[in-house]
């Protein structure tokens, strides 16, 4: 076990020691599930492209670390995993955008939390929710009177919201923004994903869950690779959070513009091969 990991709960996991790791050049890639790692405009074909997986395969035998960060479930990736029936699993995974999960064969699940963060961010959301009801009123009342969006009220406060179409979302999401200002800059957040929504907190998101990881692993941010295609991808397509960014060819405009400001690789193909091809241009696959 490594010693670095704060790992008060006795059934998480915990992660390689930094000693496996590749002593120079890339250490971790971390790629979205949908639309970025499989087509999901093509459900039929759910495979990953054969070069990607080439590649991936050659850069984990040098020690890269694998990561699939996505905002599906633990339960909807096994299924997306499934399908596209890899050769290999992922080394870690990051679901629903915000739970860091590490292979754990005496799980039932086969997969268990790495460390405290899934534990503090629970807390975090917890402390967020018994003092925002009114925040959550305010834009819920905005979505009912305002928009044709269905609103659903979660057992567990993780609301969600389903819009019409994007141009409804963005105005939605523009109302959430005037409200947490309106409230001085409340930590309320949210993973947005074309018409979908979900509320969380936003010390949580893609971006800051990779970056625990990292520290665990003891990467650095100049040594990680990160590549999405929509807005819930947008935490980590940042030089804070990797110094490697890229996006496939069908990408969101607003992803693809950001991908573009900090310097990132945007591919002309679309997903598993436009990974690879971005793999490529950073000479990381052959
Ligand atoms: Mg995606």
């Amino acid at each position: 076990m490594s010693g670095n990991i704060p790992n008060s709960e006795e059934t998480s996991t915990a992660a390689l020691p930094p000693s496996t790791l590749a002593p120079l050049g890339l250490g971790l890639i971390s790629l979205d599930f949908d639309g970025t790692l499989v087509d999901s405009m093509h459900p039929s074909d759910h495979s990953v492209h054969p070069s990607l997986v080439r590649a991936i395969e050659r850069l984990r035998a040098e020690g890269v670390v694998w990561v699939i960060n996505t905002g599906r479930t633990l339960s909807g990736l096994k299924v997306g995993l499934d399908i596209a029936g890899l050769p290999f699993a992922p080394d870690y995974v990051i679901t629903e955008e915000t739970s860091l999960l590490a292979p754990c064969a005496d799980h039932p699940e086969g997969w268990n939390a790495l460390g405290d963060w899934n534990h503090e961010r629970d807390h975090a959301f917890r402390s967020l929710l018994a003092e925002s009801g009114h925040v959550f009123d305010e834009i819920r009342e905005f979505v009912t009177a305002h928009t044709q969006a269905e609103y659903l009220q979660r057992t567990d406060g993780l609301d969600e919201i389903v819009a019409n179409s994007e141009a409804e979302m963005e105005r939605i999401c523009h109302r959430i923004e005037e409200v947490r200002h309106a409230h001085e800059a409340h930590p309320l957040g949210y993973q947005r994903n074309t018409v979908y929504l979900r509320f969380g907190h936003r010390g949580y998101q893609k971006g800051s869950t990779l970056t625990r990881l990292a520290s665990y692993l003891e990467i650095p941010t100049q040594r990680i690779f990160a590549a999405g295609d929509n807005l819930n991808d947008l935490p980590m397509l940042d030089p804070e959070v990797a110094g490697y960014l890229a996006c496939p060819g069908n990408s969101h405009p607003l992803v693809q513009e950001t991908v573009r400001r900090h310097g990132g690789y945007l591919a002309r193909s679309r997903t598993g091969e436009g990974l690879t091809e971005a793999l490529r241009f950073f000479g990381f696959a052959g």
